[in-house]
């Protein structure tokens, strides 16, 4: 049995529906599988539906931007309550902010002539999580740039002309926020930090794993954040962080991860409190 657990939907920034996502799981044999989505758990229920119709283990989950000494860290939650207030209210601020920015980005596009509406942008996205990869699928559609890479270098990038930071929370509340909601908090892709020395220092705050496989992590990278794992204590997990086709060929079924690994987050889990309970007003 084997487990991805980062995967995201058209729900965030992936191009894959939920019953997509599960074909495609069954097709690399995996028994288990994490829809990650940023900022939103909007897609959890079909997500639910599609795992039983494939007869997979469901484990729902998102990802939180954050940061850590100024470097952006993504953090995993597995597990968490959709009902909790704490967390739906900050995921919902997450969600006025992304839109927010949409706006700003748009508004910057606008005064370099380049006539996009925020509306074409909020129509492609169609959920509560918009980001720059819809923006930049927006500038495409409209014959604004010529691809996806053509967007993000003109305009999109850090430093480009319709560049707009993100707020991010410290890594510490994240974690917290995940734990008052019942979950289990995994440090996202740390070798895509260049920061290694961080990560004792999340691991004080409270976090539960390193994601130590993932489609941008080498064998020596991964063995070595195992390592850091067994020392410190804390879970290694892994996962493909798949988008579908947003970043070319989709990735689920690059990184699968025996299913031991998700026994010992469940544990970590366990030790914790409360069984998760899925309702129907997901964020
Ligand atoms: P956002 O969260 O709105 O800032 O968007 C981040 C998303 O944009 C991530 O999924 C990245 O993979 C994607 N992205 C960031 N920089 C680039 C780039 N230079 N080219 C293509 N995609 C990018
Ligand atoms: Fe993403
Ligand atoms: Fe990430
Ligand atoms: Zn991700």
């Amino acid at each position: 049995m084997y487990a991805d657990l980062h995967l995201h939907s058209h729900y965030s920034d992936g191009t894959f529906t939920p019953e997509e996502i599960c074909d495609q799981a069954v097709k690399h044999g995996l028994s288990t599988v994490a829809l990650t989505d940023h900022d939103t758990l909007e897609g959890w229920p079909r997500m639910a539906k599609a795992c039983e119709l494939g007869r997979l283990e469901f484990v729902p989950g998102t990802e939180l931007t954050a940061e850590h000494d100024g470097t952006e860290v993504h953090i995993l939650g597995y597990w968490i309550d959709g009902n909790s207030p704490a967390l739906a209210s900050r995921l919902a601020g997450f969600q006025a902010v992304r839109m927010n920015r949409i706006r700003d980005m748009v508004h910057r596009l606008n005064e370099r002539g380049v006539p996009l509406e925020a509306d074409t942008v909020f129509k492609i996205a169609n959920c509560r999580a918009p980001g720059r990869p819809h923006v930049a699928r927006a500038l495409v559609q409209e014959g604004y740039c010529k691809d996806f890479d053509d967007a993000f270098d003109r305009y999109l990038k850090k430093g480009r002309p319709a560049w707009v930071p993100k707020t991010r929370m410290e890594s510490g509340e994240a974690i917290d926020l995940i734990h008052g909601a019942g979950g289990v908090a995994v440090l996202a892709h740390p070798g895509l930090y260049k920061h290694d020395e961080l990560i004792p220092q999340i691991a004080a705050e409270g976090i539960d794993g390193i994601e130590c496989w993932h489609t941008k992590h080498n064998l020596e990278s991964a063995t070595r954040y195992e390592g850091m794992a067994n020392s410190l204590g804390l879970a290694a997990t892994g996962g493909s962080d798949c988008h579908g086709l947003a970043k070319g060929q989709p990735l689920i079924g690059r990184v699968k991860v025996p299913y031991q690994r998700v026994t010992t987050l469940k544990e970590k889990r366990n030790r914790q409190g409360t069984a998760p309970s899925f309702s129907s007003t997901q964020n």
